[in-house]
């Protein structure tokens, strides 16, 4: 088989919401899914192509649809959120590592940034993993939730 490598250039692509306190739309709620999937690989159905309809096609329609809620809400959230949709996971985290270098608003005022990779589409689901929630100042939060076992 031949193959052939090249270089592209790709974006991140981020929606805001500005925040309504004057003090606190300083300060961001960051929601994050990676839009890009690999590639060609082994056929499925005669169908070479991923698609990537679970990961992360799942994710970024979350996303979107957060996005309209959190733009609609009436009065609007205090702190300033931003949806980004973050390219080249596949390739090693690149729009992820590209943002933490060039945050919209600086990581000391980002309160919070969840990332939403690849949600369950086989109908109804009561349970959410939340990895990596543990190694954050955001895992109290977390350990309030309801119905939570950890
Ligand atoms: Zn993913």
């Amino acid at each position: 088989m031949d193959s052939a490598l090249r270089d592209i250039v790709t974006t991140n692509v981020v929606g805001t919401v500005e925040g309504s306190d004057p003090v606190l739309k300083n300060e961001a709620v960051v929601l994050t899914a990676h839009w890009d999937h690999l590639g060609i690989g082994e056929a499925v159905n005669n169908d070479r192509i991923y698609n990537g309809a679970v990961d992360n096609a799942t994710g970024c329609a979350m996303l979107l649809e957060m996005a309209r809620a959190w733009a609609s809400l009436q009065p609007k959230p205090k702190r300033t959120a931003l949806f980004v949709f973050v390219t080249a996971e596949e390739s090693g985290l690149l729009g992820s590592e590209y943002y933490a270098e060039n945050p919209l608003i600086p990581a000391g005022r980002t309160v919070v940034n969840l990332n939403f990779d690849v949600c369950y589409p086989f109908g109804r689901t009561s349970d959410v993993v939340l990895d990596g929630a543990d190694r954050t100042t955001f895992w109290p939060v977390v350990r309030r939730w309801p119905s939570s076992s950890t």
